[in-house]
């Protein structure tokens, strides 16, 4: 087989994994290796986000891929933003006219299994417990090392591609032996996740009466399902999205230093008084926030960008790999998966030329993830900041007719 029949992905992340099914499905043979055990046996190993928002953008790749009609019935409709005053009022801001203009919740670890389901059902073969940990450029080989025993094994590598999220390996590698004009931007801002479990999963008579009706009316979601909740709190916010069994996953985005922030965020006491006076009506439906508050790691958020995301025919990188953004866009997944598609697309019937199509790859997505890496930090300011703000939304909606 010739080496540019034969794909060398590392990272069978969301975009990895796509990526896998797509290329399989047009006939390549994919080897893709990945540092993780595989979810589907040990279970979802996340560290990102639990759930993410997916659009139309993401939707058209899992179409492609077949998966549409298997994601469908695990994704919840999100109809607009639901925001939430500091007096408890809520009021939602529709993100279209119709119900054909929505964006929807899906669970990452679903996902990322029903993906790699589909990757080897088109015949990927799929290593787990392999880490990228060097390549040899002079023979292109590639060393992964197991997490489990510490074993090392070698891959002569096909045409190489890299997945491998924020935290590339192999863009490491790339940079160790050419200039990708790489920079990464840390935004100043963290993250917490909570959680916000079904309405049938602890005492409801606990609820003020208004969110009782929920109950009453049927649902195990503590609050309005269809909906992306936004308390903006202008220079930082919580947003929730829901899951399909009837929880939600709350992100509090906070600056790292200064008043409030994660630093001072340092003891139950404090993190109770901020958020019983930021985010009272919040508190009733999160028993346990305190310990998730504890419990749960800090994210760290930031854009990277890079000058060049190949290097010749040696190697491309996509998705996170290539661009990571802040997720105030609900567009790094999304955008991710443009990415296989358009990758995919061009190389349907074969890749005879590996640096011409790195490179036409490039030149056609690159302008496309820098818009989105800017307008997701725009709207960072928007969410916390204006969403809330009367003047700014009819000025906007002025704006656009
Ligand atoms: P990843 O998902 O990071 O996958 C990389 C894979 O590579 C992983 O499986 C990892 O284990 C593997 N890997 C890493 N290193 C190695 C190695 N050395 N060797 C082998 N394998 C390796 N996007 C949206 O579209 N909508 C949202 O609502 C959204 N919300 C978000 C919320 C938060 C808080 C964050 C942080 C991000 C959010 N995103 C969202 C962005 C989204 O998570 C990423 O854009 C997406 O996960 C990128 O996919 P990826 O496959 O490129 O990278």
């Amino acid at each position: 087989m010739s080496k540019s029949s034969r794909i060398t992905l590392v990272g069978a992340g969301l975009v990895g994994s796509l990526l896998a099914t797509l290329l399989a499905q047009r006939g390549y043979a994919v080897d893709v290796f990945e540092r993780r055990p595989d979810p589907r046996k040990a279970g979802f190993i996340g560290g990102r986000s639990i759930n993410l928002a997916l659009a139309e953008r993401g939707w058209h790749g899992l179409r492609l891929a077949g998966l549409s009609d298997a994601m469908r019935p695990l994704a919840v409709m999100m109809r607009g933003r639901m925001v939430h005053d500091t007096d408890g009022r809520t009021n939602l801001q529709r993100y279209g006219r119709d119900d054909s203009e929505v964006i929807w919740s899906v669970n990452r670890g679903r996902l990322n299994m029903t993906l790699l389901d589909a990757a080897q059902a088109a015949g990927a073969r799929v290593h787990f417990d392999a880490r990228l940990e060097s390549v040899d450029w002079k023979d292109s080989t590639l060393s992964f090392r197991s997490d489990v025993d510490g074993s090392l094994r070698t891959h002569a590598a096909g045409v190489l591609i890299g997945a491998d999220g924020a935290g590339s390996a192999l863009r490491q590698a790339m940079t160790q032996a050419t200039d990708l004009g790489e920079r990464f931007e840390p935004l100043g801002h963290g993250y917490k996740e909570l959680e916000i479990p079904p309405l049938t999963a602890f005492d409801a008579d606990r609820l003020p009466a208004d969110l009782r009706e929920a109950r009453a009316n049927g649902g195990t979601f503590a609050m309005e399902p269809n909906a992306l909740h936004i308390w903006p709190r202008g220079g930082y916010m919580c947003i929730a999205l829901p899951n399909a069994e009837g929880s939600f996953t709350v992100t509090l985005f906070l600056p790292n230093e200064g008043d409030p922030s994660l630093a001072r965020l340092d003891s139950r006491d404090a993190v109770r008084a901020f958020f019983e006076r930021d985010f009272a009506d919040a508190v009733p439906l999160m028993p346990e926030y305190l310990d998730d508050y504890e419990r749960n790691p800090t994210g760290v958020l930031g854009t990277l960008y890079l000058d060049r995301w190949h290097w010749n025919d040696r190697a491309l990188l996509l998705g996170d790999a290539a661009h990571a953004i802040v997720p105030f866009h609900g567009q790094g997944m999304n955008c991710g998966f443009e990415d296989a598609v358009e990758l995919a697309e061009l190389m349907e019937g074969g890749i005879a030329d590996p640096a011409a199509v790195f490179a036409e790859f490039e030149r056609r997505r690159k302008p496309n993830a820098d818009a989105i890496a800017a307008m997701a930090l725009d709207n960072y300011v928007e969410m916390r900041d204006r969403v809330d703000d009367a003047d700014f939304l009819l000025r906007r909606a002025l704006e656009r007719t």
